[in-house]
């Protein structure tokens, strides 16, 4: 039997500090044995490498956050230090929702780091909000491989980034109700293109929607998918496990 996955979590986040312990035993409850742990800053950094549990495979990947647009060259030359630990470049972007007046200074920083990230041969995990085609022709402009991760754009765009080769990731608002644009798009991307995550503590997924996400809860977006593309949870995971491994490698 295939076992689900969370590609991409921050269960680094101080939301866990009291009970990651049971918040891990869920994940083994729920059949949830791989995920991604993404780190924005040292900290996170930090405390990922303390993060283990028997029955559990965990990847790591750090990035700038499009927020850092001020870092120092110290500071980013240490992140690059770090993402040759890492399996992946992450969380990368674009973010005009909260940062809107540093756009020019956030695509730099993005295409800085995809050139670093094809350097070390590391896919990229991309964030992007309310700039999707800025996103766009940046990762057009400056092809590579990763994932749009937490996806949140037209079923159109996202049969662009496929296009390109990039996969997508799919969160916790396909379970929420008027959830018909983010269906589209789980219909839309062939099934070797998709992942599957929480991006957890945020985004919970009905029906525990209002609550803390964390990854078991990526079973309720899974079952959401399986439900809408009418396939069965093993042919389910087994693609969604071979797509992980593809871009993140299988170990
Ligand atoms: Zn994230």
């Amino acid at each position: 039997m295939m076992n689900y996955l969370d590609s991409h979590c921050h269960i680094n986040d101080e939301a866990y500090d009291e009970d990651l312990d049971e918040v891990l035993n869920r994940m083994l409850e729920n059949r949830v044995t791989r995920a991604m742990i993404v780190c924005v800053s040292f900290e996170d950094y930090r405390k990922t490498l303390e993060i283990k549990k028997e029955g559990i495979r965990f990847k790591k990947a750090i990035g700038v956050y499009p927020e850092c647009t001020g870092i120092s060259e110290d500071d980013f030359n240490e992140y690059v230090r770090l993402m040759k630990e890492c399996d992946a470049v992450g969380e990368i972007g674009l973010d005009y929702h909260w940062y809107p007046e540093t756009k020019e200074k956030q695509k730099e920083l993005f295409i800085r780091q995809i050139r670093i990230a094809k350097e070390l041969g590391k896919p990229v995990i991309v964030h992007s909000r309310d700039a999707l085609q800025d996103t766009y022709d940046i990762l057009k402009e400056h092809r590579y491989e990763g994932v749009l991760h937490c996806y949140s754009g037209s079923a159109e765009m996202a049969k662009e980034f496929v296009k390109l080769g990039y996969y997508i990731s799919i969160a916790g608002p396909v379970t929420w109700k008027n959830a018909k644009e983010p269906l589209e798009v789980v219909k839309s991307v062939p099934l070797e293109r998709l992942l599957i995550e929480t991006d957890c503590p945020y985004l919970t997924p009905a029906p525990n929607r209002g609550k803390r996400n964390e990854p078991s809860y990526v079973v309720h977006t899974a079952k959401r998918i399986m439900e809408e593309l009418g396939i069965d949870e093993e042919t389910f995971l087994r693609q969604i496990n071979a797509n992980y491994d593809n871009l993140f490698g299988s170990n």
